[in-house]
């Protein structure tokens, strides 16, 4: 695989074979372009969708090294890989959008953090540990962010797994000694009143186009219902804007990234974290915007012209579908009663169900006078039963 090989992309390798793989499916059949997969499971999503697959573990160099000997470019649904590893494939000529540098940047929350702050973006007041600190040292650091703060594993967290806010000192040492010692994040409890959240895209042109930014709600530490546009005070999504070009722009970006943010009471934005690949906040905008995030993807890494992202609609609302604690075919008949809602889009990835996981989600479409905080409600009725 070789760099002038580039303008020529028909093949593009995925690492990860999860839903957002699988969400990936009909813009590739669009645009011409073929998957091929890495993921570890026969039953994984985006399986249905490749054109052929390389069943193997997320961080398996020796199968991304196969992977890469069928295709013309790799890009990412799953971040949790093995950067170090992989990096003397990216100097014999395999070309990863985006670049092994933003994978790597991003891994660490303290890495990402840092850069942040480098490159003059906001950030909650933070310190980290890497593991071997003594009991003094913790309770230093965390006093210097003071109570309560919120304690996150560096690497590998998602879905809030690995986030648990500490309320007072008394409980930091055995919060501390739940995560194992391993490297964490200390951070500032913000309490926000609103989450935000923004795509970005930008091409190998240099490019860059900026979704709406929406509003992310949470249960549990995870994402709930997203509104698109968020409903913000005028000059908010604007600074969210900003922020978006400025992360492409700063990290070279070739692909797309998801920005996470915190809205202050008083309208104050700071970073939480951001993804190299596309995000659960961005779901709606297959059916809400001229360029789905994953269409923009498969644009952005294949050499193609970065699409238009405005809406095409007044307003969408998106809410995902978790695993219940009910029987399976409880959770079909609640998708036969969700499938003849009006407007909207219904996504099953079809996992394996288990309550609390990702199994699906669905997008409503409305015009300027509609209420989507009561659709989502009603949405969530049918599903979650209340
Ligand atoms: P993950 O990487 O597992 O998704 P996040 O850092 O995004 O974890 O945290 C999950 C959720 O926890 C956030 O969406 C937010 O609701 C809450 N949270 C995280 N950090 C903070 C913080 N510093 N202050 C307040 N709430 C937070």
């Amino acid at each position: 695989m070789a760099q002038d090989k580039a303008n020529l992309i028909k093949r593009v390798g995925v690492i990860g074979g999860g839903q957002l793989a699988w969400m990936m499916g009909q813009a590739a059949q669009k645009l011409g372009l073929e998957l091929v997969v890495q993921t570890p499971q026969e039953t994984d999503p985006a399986v249905a969708i490749a054109h052929s697959t390389v069943l193997a573990p997320i961080a398996d160099v020796a199968a991304t090294a196969s992977l890469a000997a069928q295709c013309d470019v790799i890009t990412f649904e799953n971040e949790f890989i093995d950067c170090a590893g992989l990096q003397t494939l990216a100097e014999s000529g395999t070309i990863f959008r985006p670049s092994l540098d933003v994978l790597t940047l991003v891994l660490d929350k303290r890495h990402q953090r840092e850069f942040f702050a480098q490159i003059g973006l906001p950030n909650p007041r933070y310190n980290y540990l890497d593991g071997d600190e003594s009991e003094a040292d913790l309770a230093a650091k965390a006093e210097i962010i003071g109570f309560p703060l919120v304690m996150k594993t560096r690497r590998l967290g998602y879905d809030g797994q690995g986030t648990t806010v500490v309320k007072e000192a008394s409980e930091l040492s055995a919060t501390w000694d739940r995560f194992d010692h391993v490297p964490v994040l200390l951070e500032e409890f913000v309490p926000f009143k609103q989450e935000l959240a923004v795509m970005v895209a930008r091409s190998t042109q240099g490019d860059v186009a900026v979704y709406p930014t929406v509003e992310t709600q949470q249960v549990d530490q995870v994402c709930r219902r997203v509104f698109a546009p968020a409903r913000v005070r005028a000059g908010v999504d604007s600074r969210m804007e900003g922020i978006a070009r400025t992360l492409a722009e700063q990290l070279q970006l070739v692909g797309v990234v998801g920005i996470e943010c915190f809205l202050t009471q008083n309208d104050r934005i700071l970073i939480n974290e951001i993804a190299p690949r596309t995000h659960n906040s961005g779901h709606y905008s297959l059916d809400a915007c001229q360029t789905s995030q994953f269409e923009q993807q498969l644009r952005t890494v294949s050499d193609r012209p970065i699409g238009p992202t405005t809406l095409t609609c007044s307003q969408a609302v998106m809410v995902n579908l978790l695993g219940l604690d009910e029987p399976e075919d409880s959770h079909h008949r609640k998708l036969q009663v969700l499938k003849e809602l009006p407007q909207s889009t219904l996504y099953w990835y079809t996992k394996d169900i288990r309550p609390g996981r990702k199994l699906g989600h669905i997008t409503q479409c409305f015009g300027p006078a509609e209420d989507p905080t009561a659709a989502a409600a009603a949405i969530e009725a049918i599903w979650y039963g209340s």
